[in-house]
């Protein structure tokens, strides 16, 4: 049996003079305000253990680890039709890139980069008020996590409500073309709220679970998703999941994986379980450094590689 706790823990001593590398993503003003020198990790496993290290249990900006939740919603209701307002390859761009877009007449690439994501939120909006779809975000991803805590920082989402100038260029551009059926300001209101969502590594780790075991939380029973649709979204968050760096990742961890600018990476090991760190320093492409290299670690330690141990 592996110890999954001396595992974690040895990363955690290993990766210590480390703690603090990379660059606070600072175009959000208040994830500027961010401490770089935190470091946690969890991971839940499908038979309901949980291990976590260092700050495991602070709650972070999730940012855009909330696509996969919010992906998981929207083909839940209109199901495969959605892949006709977004496409499923990865983009080979930045995460918040407009050039793609007006090639492409206005269907982002994929889910996961900012203009999929509005184009995602989008659907879910559709026959409510704003402020019912991140009611309905919330209660899923606390239905998921189990956990009735979980909540959305309103600062952080105020802070892009003021800033996020690009995301408005990708939200009008899509409506140009027809691929946004709301008013821009409304998608974009649910947009920030489920990038605000703050979770902690025990929490991610724990929503994460049903990616991980079939579409069912294997420890409340709860059924979210088919085994085929889980699959699917771990299929896309392999190959999508960290933007232009997701082949990177794909080569060095070999799990589905999700980051976020917060400095949150959610990876998934199916059959396993579920894998949240969190560090806030991020790299170049805007994926969480430390984060990144701890997967790398717990991946060649466990031999959990989707592609072979
Ligand atoms: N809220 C961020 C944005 O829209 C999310 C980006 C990210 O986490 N990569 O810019």
């Amino acid at each position: 049996m592996t110890d999954l706790q001396a595992i974690l823990d040895g990363i955690h001593t290993e990766l210590s003079p480390r703690i603090g590398e990379g660059k606070v993503a600072d175009y959000i003003p208040e994830l500027a305000k961010v401490d770089p020198k935190q470091f946690g990790m969890a991971i839940a496993t499908v038979d309901g253990d949980v291990y976590s290290v260092g700050d495991a249990a602070i709650p972070f900006s999730i940012q855009s680890i909330s696509k996969v939740f919010m992906l998981t919603l929207a083909l839940g209701k209109v199901g495969e039709s959605l892949w006709k307002r977004v496409g499923r390859e990865p983009s080979g761009s930045t995460f918040n890139s407009i050039v793609q877009l007006e090639r492409e007449e206005g269907i982002p690439r994929n889910p996961f980069i900012n203009a999929g994501a509005i184009a995602v939120s989008d659907v879910v909006l559709a026959g409510h008020e704003p402020r019912e779809a991140i009611g309905e975000l919330l209660r899923f991803v606390r239905y998921v996590a189990d956990d009735e805590t979980i909540s959305i920082d309103d600062r952080v989402a105020r802070s892009e409500t003021q800033t996020g100038f690009r995301n408005f260029a990708l939200a009008n551009f899509m409506r140009a073309y027809g691929n946004i059926h709301h008013p821009v300001e409304h998608v974009l209101g649910v947009y920030f709220h489920q990038c605000a969502l703050s979770m902690s590594c025990q929490q991610l780790a724990k929503a994460g679970l049903y990616l991980a075991a079939r579409g069912s939380n294997p420890i409340t029973g709860h059924s979210v998703v088919s085994p085929k649709r889980a699959r699917r979204i771990n299929a896309l968050m392999l190959t999508c999941g960290h933007y232009d760096g997701s082949g990177d990742f794909a080569y060095h961890v070999g799990l589905p994986g999700k980051s976020g600018v917060g400095g949150g990476i959610l990876a998934v090991a199916p059959g396993i379980g579920s894998i949240a760190v969190w560090s806030p320093g991020l790299n170049k492409v805007g994926n969480s450094q430390l984060g990144a290299v701890a997967l790398e670690m717990l991946a060649a330690r466990t031999g959990w590689s989707v592609f072979g141990d």
